[in-house]
């Protein structure tokens, strides 16, 4: 049974196009095979800027530019891993992002899947050791999702002197990932493949002492990056807004195909769809933006929620789109707004087109500054399947078009175009109930004990790099 669908014309306009268009797989081809990562700070990132707004221009949008972002960069070097005792032996390893330069000697320690209350227990045995941990992100023993950056920073506390990840799936090679705190981190950081790691714990397992060297020549530098930025205007409330958001920036060791280009592509399409059918029945403002480096921090998104402050109680609704166009089961992770999930069901049952809503908070993409800032924000997520099992390629040198088809990304960009025209209607006839929460609402919502601890830690994460930047 489908429901009646005031928008019917207009969904047959928007998904025909799409579906018979190649538009979003010739822009993924495009910002893969010509521009490379897009990684922060390398040619094809600036280039990739220029492309999506010449492309936003093409489309029809108005106010479209770039905003720049000041902000400390990396860039990579070469790095040499050798094991020099009990045996000689070379390993293939890559620096993670702001890892800083370095020429280090020391005894491993294996911290195995890395849980916080191992780095606890263990934290007299770390101090001056290079920590190895794998990238297991249900560690034993914990109950939520520990991610590298919390690993790197409880052995930055516990006083290691170099940090190597190891990639818990076979066959995937190293898997990147910034270690940085608003620049180079504290200590260095390398990533190595799950059988070079495994290789390490059983020597560390025979023979008790491990000595490595770890030589690298990365340098953090001040750079620029920048948000691309379109819009089409609300006809009767200009100032209110429903923003669609995807970084374009890659990892640099791969295309980024999937994490994030799968979602800047449809982002794109749903622009494009929308300023061809939709744009004269906005009633509010629709804003794209594509972020810049978000990869090494979240930084043009960061940079966005401080610079547009005061245009955020107006934000109805962020809707983000990283990797968006290879999720398998795309639905709507909403970030606790309940009072949405009927709407969404209702729109789900109008739209002919079943998809899955849930709720969740995380802190690990671009959503994120405008959760903090109170504004209403949920993302395409996988929502209903089989459980995932960890990022896959993506923050892999595996990461590439050929990872990519056309079906996943014309299913993003379809709900993202079909959602965004909804939202916009119901927000322009007072509809919408999402409002902007208070700090205090926010402080509120992360009140719960895996919140908790994170935060904790880093807040002591925090202190620790101040004081340390302090006495240097
Ligand atoms: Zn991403």
């Amino acid at each position: 049974m489908t429901s009646p669908n005031p928008f019917l014309q207009l969904d047959r306009q928007m998904v025909g196009d799409i579906y018979t268009s190649s538009e979003v797989m010739d822009n993924l081809t495009i910002l893969c095979d010509e521009f490379g990562s897009r990684f922060g700070g390398t040619p094809g990132e600036k280039q990739a800027a220029d492309f999506m707004q010449a492309k936003l221009v093409e489309y029809g949008l108005q106010n479209v530019h770039l905003e720049p972002i000041q902000y400390e960069g990396w860039r990579r070097g070469e790095v040499k891993l050798e094991v020099i005792s009990p045996v000689y032996q070379e390993i293939p390893c890559i620096t993670l992002p702001h890892s800083p330069a370095c020429q280090l000697e020391g005894t491993l320690i294996d911290l195995g899947d890395g849980a916080p209350d191992d780095f606890e227990a263990r934290a007299a045995d770390i101090q001056g050791k290079i920590v190895l941990t794998t990238s297991e992100v249900r560690p034993k023993g914990s109950s939520r999702w520990i991610h590298r950056m919390e690993k790197h920073g409880r052995a930055v506390v516990a006083g290691a002197a170099g940090f190597i990840f190891v990639n818990h799936y076979p066959g995937f090679g190293p898997a990147t990932g910034g270690i940085g705190h608003n620049g180079a981190s504290l200590i260095p950081g390398i990533s190595v493949a799950l059988e070079d790691g495994a290789y390490l714990q059983r020597l560390i397992k025979r023979h008790g002492e491990v000595t490595i060297r770890l030589t690298s020549t990365d340098e953090c530098a001040p750079m620029v990056s920048w948000n691309v930025i379109g819009e089409l205007p609300g006809r009767q409330h200009p100032e209110q807004l429903i923003m669609l958001g995807c970084h374009y920036d890659g990892h640099d060791i791969s295309q980024g195909a999937t994490d994030p280009a799968s979602g800047t592509v449809a982002l794109l399409e749903a622009a494009r769809v929308l300023a061809a059918y939709a744009a004269a029945d906005l009633p509010v403002t629709v804003r794209f933006a594509l972020w810049g480096v978000e990869e090494i921090g979240l930084i043009g998104s960061t940079q966005y929620v401080a610079q547009h402050a005061d245009e955020l109680t107006n934000l109805r609704f962020y809707l983000n789109m990283d990797m968006a166009g290879s999720l398998p089961n795309k639905g709507i992770v909403l970030n606790k707004w309940p009072e949405l999930e009927p709407i969404l069901a209702g729109w789900s049952a109008e739209m002919a087109l079943p998809f899955g809503v849930e709720q969740s908070i995380n802190a690990h993409s671009d959503h994120y500054p405008f959760l903090m800032a109170g504004a209403p924000t949920g993302g395409i997520g996988s929502v209903g399947g089989p459980p995932r099992g960890g990022r896959g390629y993506a923050h892999t040198r595996y990461d590439t078009l050929d990872k990519t088809d056309i079906t996943s990304l014309r299913e993003a960009a379809v709900l993202a175009a079909r959602l965004a025209l909804r939202m916009a209607d119901a927000a322009g006839a007072g509809s919408w109930p999402a409002r902007r929460r208070s700090q205090e609402v926010v402080a509120d919502l992360l009140e719960n004990p895996e919140n908790k601890e994170e935060e904790a830690f880093f807040a002591r994460l925090d202190a620790f790099y101040r004081q340390a930047r302090r006495e240097r």
